[in-house]
């Protein structure tokens, strides 16, 4: 299982489609992608059961500066369609999109009151709560930094996550807990990944992010904060790996 995310200079889609390829050694069943419309920011979502290279071929043609992408290995929730990551959840005029490595040990609760607030559930995955959760906040006025600052606190388990939404326009916010994540940093064009061999073609210049570290990725540049929303420094490495 693994995550990639990417804000490009030009396309996000072959970077985030290579960097699956690089991860699929660590165990999947099915991947997807979500992308950013360079025109009117809306979220476009591609998803496939099989290998990485099936997703390859139904996404050649798309094109974005952003998006972010997943190899998925199921822990809640048969590998199916309807339950590889993205997930979504849309409504008042929000579309916020999700990927997630790793266990929510309270979904079930989280679920319930989302259920009872009227959030209706496409998927079976412990995963989809966490773009409820995230939505709920959107449509509180929060932006999409605070958005997810707020939800990974009511989130047990362990988990890396990266989300994207129609009404922030090149920003990408990521977080982990128990699970990997690192954030790459190139010219001007920036990435999330599980691991550096994903990201050494584009990038040797890494962050290992800290547990609850939340980190906001936007074309001028990246921000770090930790679990209790202070924005921190984190040292900047070099991957010894080779591309
Ligand atoms: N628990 C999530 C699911 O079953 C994420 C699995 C993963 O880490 O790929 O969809």
């Amino acid at each position: 299982c693994g995550i990639v995310g990417v804000l490009s200079k030009t396309n996000s889609v072959p970077v985030l489609i290579d960097g699956l390829k690089k991860l699929e050694y660590r165990g999947y069943d099915s991947a997807g992608l979500a992308i950013q419309s360079d025109v009117d920011r809306s979220i476009h979502r591609a998803r496939s059961v099989g290998r990485v290279v099936e997703l390859d071929a139904t996404t050649k043609a798309l094109t974005a500066r952003m998006g972010i992408a997943h190899t998925r290995w199921a822990t809640h929730g048969v590998p199916s369609e309807r339950n590889a990551h993205p997930h979504v959840s849309e409504g008042r005029g929000i579309s916020v999109s999700v990927v997630h490595n790793g266990i929510i040990e309270n979904h079930e609760e989280l679920r319930k009151s989302l259920t009872a607030e009227g959030y209706v559930f496409q998927s079976d995955t412990d995963t989809e709560v966490i773009a409820h959760l995230a939505h709920k906040h959107l449509v509180q006025g929060l932006p999409l930094l605070a958005a997810v600052q707020a939800t990974v606190k009511l989130l047990e388990g362990a988990f890396a996550i990266a989300a994207i939404c129609n009404t922030a326009p090149l920003t990408l916010v990521a977080s982990k807990k128990g699970a990997p994540l690192l954030v790459g940093h190139g010219d001007g064009e920036f990435f999330l990944a599980s691991d550096a061999s994903a990201l050494v073609a584009h990038t040797k210049l890494i962050t290992y992010l800290e547990e609850r570290d939340v980190v906001l990725l936007e074309t001028s540049g990246v921000s770090f904060f930790d679990g209790e929303g202070m924005q921190v420094e984190r040292e900047i490495i070099e991957s010894q790996l080779s591309a």
